[in-house]
């Protein structure tokens, strides 16, 4: 593990408390992320999108059960592995390098992120981040994610 890994995980450490699993207007997926996710349940592509998907505007997101929970949430995410990228990306979203504040916004609905964390330590992983995952650069899916952190 690099040391900008480890620095990254000092300012974030997730509880698995699963609060970001539940509400938050929904999880975005791109074609990308259905087509890795429905690869990984084992279901056709169009089933997937029939059973696990609901619209949201011009895009689709993880369907939600009653209880307000994404539909793979079962005490810890069921599809880790190939969970939609917004869900990777947490907390290290675009937003904090356009305002600092986005982060302690973040803090206060997320258990695992350091309030106390130096804003240009943040700013970094959140570049580290995007630098590894180049695609999340384009299009803030993270943001829209959790529409109140602006
Ligand atoms: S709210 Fe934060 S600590 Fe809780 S599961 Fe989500 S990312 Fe992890
Ligand atoms: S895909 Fe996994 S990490 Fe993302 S909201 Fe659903 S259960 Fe949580």
């Amino acid at each position: 593990m690099t040391s900008e890994a480890n620095q990254c995980e000092q300012i974030f450490d997730c509880t698995r408390c699963g609060d970001c699993c539940r509400g938050f207007g929904g999880t975005y997926l791109s074609e990308k992320d259905i087509d890795a996710i429905s690869a990984y349940v084992s279901i056709e592509r169009d089933a997937f999108i029939e059973k696990f998907c609901v619209p949201s505007g011009s895009r689709r997101v993880i369907r939600q059960r009653p209880d307000g929970y994404c539909v793979f949430w079962n005490q810890l995410c069921t599809i880790h592995p190939v969970k939609p990228r917004m869900c990777r990306q947490w907390p290290f979203l675009e937003s904090v390098l356009v305002d600092g504040i986005n982060w302690q916004s973040m803090a206060s609905m997320c258990p695992g992120v350091r309030k106390d964390a130096a804003i240009d330590r943040v700013r970094d992983c959140i570049k580290a981040y995007i630098a590894a995952e180049p695609d999340s650069s384009s299009k803030s899916e993270s943001d829209d994610r959790h529409e109140d952190v602006q």
